[in-house]
């Protein structure tokens, strides 16, 4: 028989980049030749993102998008929106599958079986309770990969779905994923990415610490960098900040959510910190590491934010030796408690305040790339062309380009950073 086309595509986070990977490598290459999502192709996998309603939004165009490559094509949904809303999802004429977090991995098995015509395969009857985890790894990237080490979340935000979509916080144990990291050094692969829901909440399930994994991890042959995706404040501690900055591999990036820097909408948010715990992380981050790359989450218009409110919070974060800001508008959430929160603030005021607060990054982003004028950075290369140049980034996350050299390729190279174009810096 025949080769089916299979095309995969993935919105949101890096842990769904993970587990589509995880899925794609369960299609055996027998039966399935893998196309990219841009081609004609007899199934389309995709893996959705419910974060905003703009990723819902994306999700479905993609989905349309699908469908008129191939009319004769089947349709899959997976991931948060598919949890969420599956509905929703199956009322769209191009879809046929629907398959929830859980579900997703009996993929294969219903492609090979043929049957796959208006299916809903969503159990949400125990998503609160269910402990079952699925580990996941990318692979397929020559010079680096996320490794899945925890999912699920207990926090309930009050703007997140994600707990709804992804359940109980809950993780793999060490040996399983130094296995993992293991094999991925084998591969060839330089850099693992940590990644999860909530992983500085990593063993919440069995016992053991993102403290201890750090530790082991950095005793495994062959990669040579680690990034921690994101991590929340209250789980960020001094320990693990001292480590990084005396470990080999761990790079000195941080990518720490922040929301608001003003403690009456943290509260609001049913934030788990107050600013003055971020302030002391953010600024001994800096004292032990004055170069490391700190890369802020912010919502902005949230319900309540007053002018003032924002005010106070916009100043704090001016007051923050950070690298540069992730700037969220706020986006209303099915089922969350902030959908029924008053006080929304207007569409026009959240526009305003979205485009301060990018300006505010910049601004930041700026200064922390020229304070590395001069300096030195260790740069892994990767695989892509950029016109006649290559790219790669150092450890303290700054964007590197040189000319195309293909020895270069998934190598780590210690240069100097002299020459600042816009946000990256040239070698020629
Ligand atoms: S910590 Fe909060 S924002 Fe992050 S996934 Fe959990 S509930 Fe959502």
């Amino acid at each position: 028989m025949e080769k089916r086309k299979i095309a995969f595509q993935t919105f949101g986070c890096k842990l769904n980049f993970a587990e589509t990977s995880t899925l794609s490598r369960m299609f055996s290459p027998e039966e399935f030749e893998q196309v990219t999502h841009k081609e004609e192709a007899d199934i389309y996998v995709i893996h959705s993102c419910s974060v905003t309603a703009n990723a819902e939004k994306k999700t479905r165009a993609a989905i349309r998008h699908a469908k008129k490559l191939n009319p004769k094509s089947s349709v899959a949904v997976i991931g948060c929106y598919a949890q969420l809303r599956p509905h929703e999802l199956m009322e769209m004429p191009e879809v046929d599958i629907v398959m929830g977090n859980r579900e997703k991995y009996r993929l294969p098995g219903i492609y090979l079986n043929n049957d796959f015509k208006n299916l809903i395969d969503v159990d949400d009857s125990n998503i609160m309770k269910d402990m079952s985890y699925k580990s996941a790894y990318s692979s397929g990237d020559r010079t680096r990969s996320f490794l899945k080490i925890q999912d699920g979340c207990d926090y309930f935000c009050t703007y997140c779905t994600i707990p709804y979509a992804r359940g109980k916080s809950r993780s793999s144990n060490i040996e399983e994923i130094i296995n993992t990291a293991s094999r991925i050094g084998k591969s060839g692969v330089k850099e693992i990415i940590l990644t999860g829901v909530n992983i500085g909440d990593f063993g919440k399930n069995h016992g053991e610490k993102f403290f201890e994994l750090m530790k082991e991890l950095e005793k495994v042959e062959g990669i040579e960098r680690y990034r921690i995706s994101s991590i929340e404040p209250d789980l960020l501690n001094k320990d693990i900040i001292d480590f990084v900055a005396k470990s080999s591999k761990f790079l000195p990036h941080f990518h720490i959510p922040l929301q608001s820097g003003n403690n009456d909408m943290l509260k609001r948010m049913n934030r788990k910190y107050d600013r003055e715990i971020f302030s002391r992380h953010v600024n001994y981050i800096k004292q032990v590491m004055p170069d490391a790359c700190i890369a802020v989450d912010l919502i902005v218009g949230f319900p309540g934010e007053t002018e003032e409110l924002f005010r106070d919070s916009a100043s704090f974060i001016k007051s923050l030796p950070v690298s540069y800001l992730h700037v969220f508008t706020y986006s209303s959430r099915p089922n969350t408690k902030a959908e029924n929160m008053k006080e929304k603030v207007p569409g026009n005021i959240k526009k305003e305040r979205s485009i301060e607060m990018h300006d505010i990054s910049t601004r930041m982003r700026k200064v922390f790339l020229e304070s590395q004028k001069g300096k030195t950075g260790h740069v892994l290369w990767e695989s892509n062309l950029h016109g006649k140049y290559m790219q790669g980034w150092t450890g303290n996350y700054i964007k590197v380009k040189k000319p195309y050299d293909k020895h270069k390729v998934n190598t780590i190279e210690t240069v100097k950073l002299e020459k600042l174009n816009n946000e990256s810096f040239i070698l020629e």
